[in-house]
This record gives structure tokens, C-alpha cells and sequence, in this order.
């Protein structure tokens, strides 16, 4: 368990918590993670061979993306703070036929153990979650081998992030429960790069990753106002 938990919003946990029994049911509340997750998957492929790498998921929930790097061949760490959310991944990867070393911890408690352990972090629609994000890559940055690769991806504090990300997933659309997101811990890229910069991790390129809930479509593009996915090298 935790030696401190600092970095970290205890509701926030216990809200994704009490839903980890649906986490896998493509149909329930976290279909939308399951639909982004294929092209997700694709773009950390298109930067990144997964082949043999050690991998860490940070807030990897019930495994999605977590099972996904590891069936593409990574050696692969899953970490969150939600216990039920933990049981459901380690049972699922049972049944998946996949190894996976999911723990219950902070990623700053890894980090002071595990230091420069990594050749690829993930840590997807978490930063937006925390406290203080830029702990959180500090801490990724300290996990980090020399060279390694940072992916993330989180929502933007924009107008169009608040109509979109809140307004319309949790109200009108209804993709996501209600309560999900709030909007004062939406990230702009400037803010996520200059956290990044002083952590030596250097911003490749941040892309806009969109979702349609009507026909399940997603997509990229240069319009990153409202959910943004990127990745950043460590010098
Ligand atoms: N990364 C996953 C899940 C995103 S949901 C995916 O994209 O598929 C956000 C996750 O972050 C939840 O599982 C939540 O429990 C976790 N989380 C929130 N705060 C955290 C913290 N401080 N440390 C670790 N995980 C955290």
C-alpha cells in the first residue's frame, strides 16, 4: 500500500471505483474508453515499437490500454489507486492469458523505488484527475530511462473542452457519467508542456483526438481544443 498519498483525490478514485465491475462491459460506462482505445493503441504504435519494451500505465483502471501494450508484446506495469478497479484488471488479464504486474500504487511512491526503470510511459485521461499534474510527471519523468517516451492524453481548458467534455458527454450525451470531469482541472497544452520542459521531457507533438459518440468514429487532427493525445521524449 501507499506510504503517502499526496497527489491525489480520494473522490475522484472512489468515483471510478464503484463503477470498476463494468469497467470491461463495452457497453457501459466507460464504452467511450473502449472506443477511442484502437486508435489510441495506433498512435502509440506509430511512435514507439512495443516489442520487448517495459511499459507503465499510469491510472491504467481496469487494464484497457494496459492489456492492450502488453498484448502488443511490452512488459507491462499497471498502476492505480483503486483497489476494486485493480481486482477487475488482475482478473481480467487472468482470463486475457496475460502477465501483468498491476500494483496499488502512487506513481510518486514507484518512482522513488523503480527510478529510470521505463522505456514507455502511458498515462491516458488521468492527469485531468489529480491535484497536481505536474507531480505526476515528475514523477514519470523520474520512472523514465534516459531516451524514454512519455504518452499522454487528457482534455483541454477550453471553451469548446467544457461544451464537449462536460456539457455534452455528461448532460446531453450522456457517454460518461455524470460528475466525471471537472473543468478546472482541464490542461492546456502550454501548461502540460511547460511541466513537461522542466522535467527534460521533450514535446514531440500534441494531436486532437476526437470521438463521435453518434456512430462510435474517432479520429485525429490539429484541432487539440478539446481531448488532446501526445507523447515527449526524455533528454
Ligand atoms: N488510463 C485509463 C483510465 C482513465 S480513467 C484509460 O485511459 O483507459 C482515470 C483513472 O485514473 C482511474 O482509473 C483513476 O482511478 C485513476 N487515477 C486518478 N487519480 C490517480 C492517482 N493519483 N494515481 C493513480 N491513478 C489515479
Amino acid at each position: 500500500m501507499n506510504k503517502q498519498l499526496v497527489n491525489v483525490d480520494l473522490q475522484e478514485i472512489g468515483r471510478f471505483n464503484t463503477l470498476a465491475h463494468n469497467w470491461w462491459e463495452s457497453k457501459g460506462e466507460f464504452r467511450t474508453l473502449h472506443h477511442i482505445n484502437p486508435i489510441r493503441m495506433k498512435y502509440i504504435c506509430s511512435h514507439s515499437c512495443l516489442v520487448g519494451k517495459k511499459a507503465l500505465d499510469v491510472g491504467c483502471g481496469g487494464g484497457l490500454l494496459t492489456e492492450s501494450l502488453a498484448k502488443l508484446g511490452s512488459e507491462v506495469t499497471g498502476i492505480d489507486l483503486g483497489y476494486d478497479l485493480l481486482t477487475v484488471a488482475r482478473l481480467h488479464a487472468l482470463e486475457s492469458g496475460l502477465g501483468i504486474d498491476y500494483q496499488q500504487i502512487s506513481v510518486e511512491d514507484l518512482a522513488s523505488e523503480k527510478s529510470q526503470s521505463f522505456d514507455i510511459i502511458t498515462c491516458l485521461e488521468m492527469l485531468e484527475h489529480v491535484p497536481d499534474p505536474a507531480g505526476i510527471i515528475h514523477a514519470c519523468a523520474q520512472l523514465l530511462k534516459p531516451g524514454g517516451i512519455f504518452f499522454f492524453s487528457t482534455l483541454n481548458r477550453t471553451l469548446k473542452g467544457y461544451l464537449f467534455g462536460v456539457v455534452g458527454a455528461e448532460y446531453i450525451g450522456r457517454i460518461i457519467p455524470k460528475g466525471t470531469h471537472d473543468y478546472k482541472r482541464f490542461i492546456l497544452p502550454s501548461e502540460l508542456e511547460s511541466w513537461c520542459r522542466l522535467e527534460h521531457l521533450n514535446i514531440e507533438e500534441f494531436i486532437g483526438l476526437h470521438y463521435n459518440p453518434i456512430n462510435q468514429t474517432c479520429w485525429l487532427n490539429s484541432d487539440i481544443s478539446v481531448n488532446y493525445i501526445g507523447y515527449a521524449i526524455k533528454s
